[in-house]
């Protein structure tokens, strides 16, 4: 706090780790050698970089780039790019942070890592969207690799932005390597990797609710945003029968009638969101649903709630309305999307609740798979990739049990936090003071 003063969700997302890892931590000493829990909040590497390119009018524009090399004790570094006005250093060190712990949940050997830029991709032209993301490789090459960072997408980078940075990438390096992840399926992508987050989400809560002999059938559920992970975690959950009530954006949500979303109005919104890239108050006039400006989902009465648009998207006051509407159950898909509060308030409720670097962790952990299959040079069938999937989220769920079970309750952030710092912090120390 000394050092950065003003970064305050990074501080935010170190206080929940640590804090929750303090009992541990107290009863097993070792972890405070050599200045451990210092080097972990210190990112080995962060570069910063110009990205100038010119836009559709002539006109050169300048943004930042950046490219944070968080831990690489148990593998190379592996995160998403975000491309959002939002994006600075204090939010990127916060993502690499969370990533380092969810990649080790996953089992799989990737460091953590976390980039982007404050461009944002919102109205610009597809050419300007190419340039821009030729701009931004051209210096970000030199820091990444197949063995050492591979970044892939996050907000604001989908499968068009992916596809422009390899592209670059390709170029200069002269290389087909699996440098990114959640690359299109005709250059060396995964099936899967698409919907891997979404449904990872869904995978995740139904084993959360499979505790208490339940599942997600006929819930009512609120999903927020209407991104990668919000689409497909609203349709693995309308697969699942459940009702998905709302999805929203930055602007507002819409609610859908009491059945929830229909396949029809699925489809509908993969074609709005991703081909039209247009914004939802146009899908609510189309779909003839209401549109609620400027609000946010959490008001609606449901059962279950998939916040998976951004972080500190849901705070104190809203968790309390959630709860008092009567939902018991909670997984993340977006990064950090619950303050503080709204995290204290459904534990102290003692509900179902799983942070997003346990239940969101779907994403990276198919990024995985898709090196794997990129390093043997072949593709598995769909149905092999969702089965790992499936079987990779049952394994962090038990993980958060056996590390995280608290009288009864399962504390799924202890557990998380708890069984990600372990692998992290023993590999650290296993390599000595670097
Ligand atoms: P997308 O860019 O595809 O979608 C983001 C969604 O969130 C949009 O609906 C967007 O609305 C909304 N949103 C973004 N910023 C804000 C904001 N400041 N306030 C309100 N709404 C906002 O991103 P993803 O779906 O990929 O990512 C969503 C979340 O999931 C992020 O937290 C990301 O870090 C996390 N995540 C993503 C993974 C992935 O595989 N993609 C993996 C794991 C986590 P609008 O269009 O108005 O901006």
């Amino acid at each position: 706090k000394q050092r950065d003063p003003h970064q305050t969700v990074f501080h935010q997302a170190v206080e929940e780790v640590f804090g929750s890892l303090a009992p541990f931590i107290a009863k097993n000493p070792k972890y405070t050698k050599d200045k451990l829990l210092e080097r972990l909040v210190e990112p080995e590497r962060v570069i910063s970089f110009r990205v100038a390119w010119t836009d559709d009018q002539g006109e050169v524009q300048v943004n930042r780039g950046y490219r944070i090399q968080m831990n690489s004790a148990i593998g190379p570094y592996k995160g998403g790019l975000r491309f959002h006005p939002t994006v600075n250093l204090d939010v990127l060190k916060f993502l690499a942070f969370e990533q380092t712990f969810k990649n080790a949940l996953t089992t799989l050997p990737m460091g953590g890592g976390k980039g982007g830029s404050d461009f944002d991709p919102k109205g610009k032209s597809d050419a300007e969207v190419m340039r821009f993301c030729q701009a931004f490789m051209t210096e970000l090459y030199r820091h990444i690799g197949a063995d050492l960072d591979v970044p892939a997408g996050d907000i604001g980078v989908g499968a068009r932005e992916v596809g422009y940075l390899y592209g670059q990438y390709k170029r200069i390096a002269n290389e087909f390597t699996s440098v990114l992840t959640g690359k299109g399926l005709t250059y060396g992508g995964s099936l899967v990797r698409t919907q891997a987050t979404g449904y990872g989400v869904v995978y995740f809560t139904e084993s959360m609710l499979k505790t208490r002999n339940d599942s997600i059938a006929n819930k009512k559920v609120l999903v927020s945003g209407s991104g990668n992970v919000a689409q497909y975690a609203a349709g693995k959950a309308l697969q699942k029968g459940a009702k998905v009530l709302t999805v929203s954006d930055s602007n507002g949500f819409v609610l859908f009638g009491d059945q929830g979303m229909s396949e029809a109005q699925f489809a509908a919104l993969l074609e709005l969101k991703n081909e039209r890239r247009e914004r939802l108050s146009v899908y609510a006039k189309e779909q003839g649903i209401q549109y609620f400006d400027g609000k946010k989902p959490w008001g609606i009465p449901c059962d279950i709630a998939l916040p998976c648009a951004t972080q500190n998207e849901l705070d104190e006051e809203d968790a309390k309305t959630l709860l008092a509407n009567g939902c018991t159950c909670v997984a993340e898909g977006a990064n950090m999307p619950s303050t503080m509060g709204a995290i204290n308030a459904f534990i102290g409720a003692k509900i179902l609740y799983a942070p997003g670097k346990a239940s969101n962790a779907g994403g990276v952990a198919t990024s995985g798979l898709e090196m794997s299959q990129n390093a043997m040079r072949l593709s598995w069938a769909s149905e092999e990739v969702d089965k790992r999937l499936f079987e990779i989220m049952g394994n962090i769920h038990e993980n958060c049990v056996s590390n995280g079970a608290d009288n009864g309750y399962i504390n799924y952030v202890n557990g998380a936090n708890i069984t990600g710092f372990k692998k992290v912090a023993d590999a650290m120390l296993a390599q000595g003071v670097v």
